[in-house]
C-alpha cells in the first residue's frame, strides 16, 4: 500500500536536508534528528512502504538488503562491540513516521526490556 508523503519521502527527494551516510538504488541511510544514542542512524527503503505490517513476499529481497546495508554501516562507524536494531511498527510499536525504517543505535550500552 502506498502512503501519504512523509518527512522521509522529502529526505529521499532532497526537499529537506538530512545527514545522509549511505545511499543506493533501493535505500537511504541518514542520521536521526533526535538521537537516542551517540550513533543513531535510520535505514529506509526508497519504496514507500508504510510499515512492517504492510510487507509481503515480494519485499523479502528489499528487507534483506536493508539489513545488509545496516550491518555494513555498523561496521563502518565502528560498532564492533554491538548495537541495537529497532523496527517500530504501528501505534503500539511506537512508530511515528509512516515510512518503514530501521533504527541503528550504538556507542552506548542498551537495556532490556525496552520501554
Ligand atoms: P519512529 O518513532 O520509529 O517512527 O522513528 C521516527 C524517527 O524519525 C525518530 O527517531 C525521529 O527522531 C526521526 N526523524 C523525524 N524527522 C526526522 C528528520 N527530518 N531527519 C532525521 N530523523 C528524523
Amino acid at each position: 500500500m502506498n502512503h501519504e508523503p512523509t518527512v522521509f519521502d522529502k529526505i529521499i527527494n532532497r526537499e529537506i536536508p538530512a545527514e545522509i551516510v549511505y545511499e543506493d538504488e533501493h535505500c537511504l541511510a541518514f542520521k536521526d534528528i533526535n538521537p537516542q544514542a551517540p550513533v543513531h542512524i535510520l535505514v529506509i527503503p526508497k519504496k514507500p512502504i508504510v510499515s512492517l505490517a504492510e510487507i509481503d513476499e515480494q519485499d523479502a529481497p528489499l528487507m534483506g538488503h536493508l539489513l545488509v546495508v545496516l550491518s555494513k554501516i555498523a561496521r563502518q562507524v565502528g560498532l564492533e562491540s554491538g548495537y541495537r536494531t529497532v523496527l517500530n511498527t504501528g501505534p503500539d510499536g511506537g512508530q511515528e513516521v509512516n515510512h518503514l525504517h530501521f533504527h541503528l543505535l550504538g556507542k552506548r550500552s542498551m537495556k532490556w526490556p525496552p520501554g
